[in-house]
């Protein structure tokens, strides 16, 4: 209940107006995003480089509604990829993309947002980055494993991710399957309608196991991307009986959620890889972490009390 309401909050102007003007809600968005310009994430992806985890690095914005919006943030993007080199962290480094943010939403916006992507994967091939087109609401689904595959013919290390609350996933997988792509598996962060995606968590639970199965059993790159240690320990067991050693699958986690289950990830010698968000656009991500665990809004809340 709490869920729906603060995911429905996510795309609302109001409450975003609201929660932006509480005076202390940026230190309890900096838990998950660890600053606003892209010398505060070159510092951060420093800083996780030293520990032994990589990175994935994420220009917050998304359901951007004007092509300037959209045509400001692949500047950043470019911005971010040469800093990244200047800095020498490039190599090895991930960013992910929201194609709502690249224009995916305007008239005409498949070709907008393709070509943004495109110019994106032109400068992170150029540094020794690799992409990945996170996935949003379930109606982007068929446009955004579109483009992958259309971009994967320059760029094969275009990656695409899938949600296992999706009805359609283990067919998506399937295809997927003999690609060789890198592929990113999540539970799914967006409440879907009955009729295209399971509602309760046991079944996404167990639709994520038989997923992970699957993609291990694949010829595709697995980004196991979780907080859920049992998860985890399944990919672990799925990775051996497909004869995967540690550099051919991979853990990904979100900035902040679980620090201590990343340093376990690296200290078993497993390749770890953190989503670092960045940028002033932070609402729709912050609330989706909120709906992830109500726990975290009593957290929100006694930040606030104790301003
Ligand atoms: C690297 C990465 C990239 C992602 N990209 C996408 C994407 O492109 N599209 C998409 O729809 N979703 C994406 N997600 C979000 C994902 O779909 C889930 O909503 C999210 O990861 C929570 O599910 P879980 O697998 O961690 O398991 P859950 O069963 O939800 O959580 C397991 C445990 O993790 C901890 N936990 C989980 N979330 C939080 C939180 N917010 N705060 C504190 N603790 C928490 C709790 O201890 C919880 O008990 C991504 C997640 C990760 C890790």
């Amino acid at each position: 209940m709490l869920s729906a309401t603060l995911n429905r909050a996510s795309r609302s102007t109001r409450a975003r107006r609201a929660v932006e003007s509480f005076p202390l809600t940026r230190r309890v968005v900096d838990r998950f995003v660890p600053g606003e310009t892209t010398a505060d994430a070159v510092a951060a992806t420093r800083r996780l480089v030293a520990t032994g985890r990589t990175v994935t690095l994420d220009v917050l914005g998304e359901d951007v509604l004007d092509p300037a919006g959209a045509r400001a943030l692949c500047d950043s993007y470019l911005a971010l990829l040469a800093a990244l080199a200047e800095a020498g962290c490039a190599d090895g480094a991930d960013v992910s993309l929201k194609l709502s943010a690249m224009g995916q939403a305007l008239p005409g916006g498949t070709t907008i947002a393709a070509d943004h992507a495109a110019e994106i994967c032109a400068a992170a091939a150029a540094v020794g980055c690799t992409v990945t087109l996170d996935m949003e609401d379930h109606t982007t689904v068929d446009s955004t494993l579109a483009i992958g595959a259309a971009l994967r013919a320059s760029y094969p290390f275009v990656g695409n991710v899938l949600q296992t609350n999706l009805r359609r996933t283990p067919g998506d997988l399937a295809d997927l399957d003999g690609t060789g792509a890198r592929i990113r598996l999540v539970k799914g962060a967006y409440r879907e309608p009955e009729s295209v995606a399971l509602q309760r968590k046991a079944e996404v639970d167990r639709a994520y196991e038989r997923a992970i199965d699957a993609l291990m059993a694949s010829d595709c790159h697995p980004m196991i991307a979780t907080h859920d240690p049992a998860m985890l320990d399944r990919a672990v067991r799925a990775a051996g009986a497909a004869g995967r050693g540690t550099g051919d699958w991979e853990v990904q986690m979100l900035y902040g959620v679980r620090p201590a289950l990343e340093q376990r990830m690296v200290d078993e010698g497993r390749r770890m890889r953190v989503y670092l968000p960045f940028g002033t656009d932070w609402y729709g991500y912050f609330m989706r972490r909120l709906a992830e665990r109500p726990a975290n809004v009593a957290f929100f809340l006694r930040a606030l009390a104790h301003r």
